[in-house]
């Protein structure tokens, strides 16, 4: 693997199948059906596997959309493409209307502009609206759908039962990395407010936000929520997971370029926290390093830094076996998921390429990036 050029995404299918059966077996065992959020995973080179295990994708707009009918539908003739957008546009809804098979409004005033025309265009389409539960425990204010003056979904003040007629749906997305627990308590405030409505719907969408496939996970009783809910009011689940589907699933490798000390011993790397590990600064979180520990654990202690001039720019400090030198490879665990979706080009840095580990273990670069992408985003 030393001759592909760093940085790189190496996403490992074996693994990828791994969360793929986990995700099978719920849906298998629950009777839910289970679509992947491209938001959080799109390497569309995996769709042929994804495909093969999962009904569909959740797509968050036109781009999305397309992308889910042009790369997962052609590996699956019956996947579903739901689409949701905090606000659709005039100019682009007749497309997404074409694209989808479900399509879910953020608000009354949303439903009420698009319904008509949506139908007309795809008189099959499934049409939810996302409200807002208004519980939640998601651990950061930035990932909480459900936070003070939230613009994600309706709250139940704000629907009237006119609106209610035009639904096939409702969606809630209210979890972020969470276990049942979490789904347990948005249900309770779910159900109480909204459960009158349920009678004339076919289905409830849980959102994404579960985090199935992370070993502590308590599938089990995700199986049983789910299936004493679909017999009590009769009505079909969905799950949208991103995280769950590419966790742990592959790694970011990238190489030393220099070392030297400013009061720490500091190693400055060919890739970048801010353009391509940009949760690490957002949520924050410490991504892990293969074979290092923490500040001063073992016995050599760097400061791992990116090579842009954004000061913080860092991705923190680690500690190595033996003291790390210029083409030494530095390897950023589970950064599959909400990384390349998320890149930027940002201080003219190369993006990483993406590379897939097949189920047969042979290893193929299926992209890579250069000049052209940061130029053919400005002028
Ligand atoms: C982000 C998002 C998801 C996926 O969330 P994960 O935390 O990646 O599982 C699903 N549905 C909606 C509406 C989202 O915004």
């Amino acid at each position: 693997m030393h001759d592909i050029q760093t940085p790189y995404y190496l996403c490992d299918e074996t693994l990828l199948e791994k969360n793929l059966k986990i995700l099978q077996d719920v849906q298998n065992r629950s009777g839910a059906k289970i679509i992947v959020a491209l938001k959080g995973f799109a390497m569309f080179s995996t769709f042929p596997l994804v495909a093969r295990y999962l009904d569909g994708c959740c797509a968050s707009g036109l781009h999305e959309a397309r992308l889910a009918k042009e790369e997962f539908a052609k590996y699956n003739s019956e996947a579903e493409v739901h689409t949701y957008s905090p606000a659709f546009k005039e100019s682009e809804i007749q497309e997404i209307a074409k694209l989808s098979n479900h399509i879910v409004f953020n608000s009354p005033n949303q439903l009420d502009r698009f319904l008509l025309k949506t139908k007309e265009i795809n008189p099959k389409i499934q049409v939810s609206l996302r409200i807002n539960p208004e519980v939640s425990s998601s651990p950061k204010d930035i990932y909480n759908p459900c936070g003070l003056y939230s613009r994600l979904g309706t709250p139940l003040k704000n629907i009237d039962e006119s609106t209610l007629n035009s639904l096939d749906g409702l969606n809630f997305h209210a979890l972020c990395e969470q276990n049942v627990d979490a789904l347990e308590e948005v249900l309770v405030a779910f159900e109480k407010g909204f459960g009158k409505y349920f009678q004339n719907l076919k289905y409830i969408n849980f959102g994404g936000g579960h985090h199935i496939t992370k070993k502590d996970y308590d599938i089990e009783r995700l199986v049983c929520i789910i299936k004493e809910f679909c017999l009590k009011y009769q009505i079909d689940v969905y799950l949208e997971p991103g995280e769950a589907v590419g966790w742990e699933s592959g790694y970011l490798v990238s190489t030393v370029l220099d070392v030297f000390e400013n009061g720490m011993h500091i190693a400055i790397l060919d890739s970048s926290a801010e353009a391509h590990m940009p949760d690490t600064l957002a949520m924050p979180y410490r991504a892990e390093v293969r074979g290092a520990g923490v500040a001063n654990e073992k016995k050599y202690t760097y400061r791992l830094g990116g090579n842009t001039c954004l000061a913080g720019d860092i991705m923190g400090d680690y500690s190595f076996d033996e003291p790390l030198k210029v083409g030494d490879e530095i390897i950023f665990e589970d950064q599959i998921h909400y990384t390349f979706v998320k890149n930027t080009t940002f201080n003219g840095i190369k993006l990483p390429s993406l590379v897939l580990k097949k189920l047969d273990g042979t290893i193929e670069v299926v992209k890579e990036f250069g000049y052209e992408e940061y130029k053919s985003r400005l002028s």
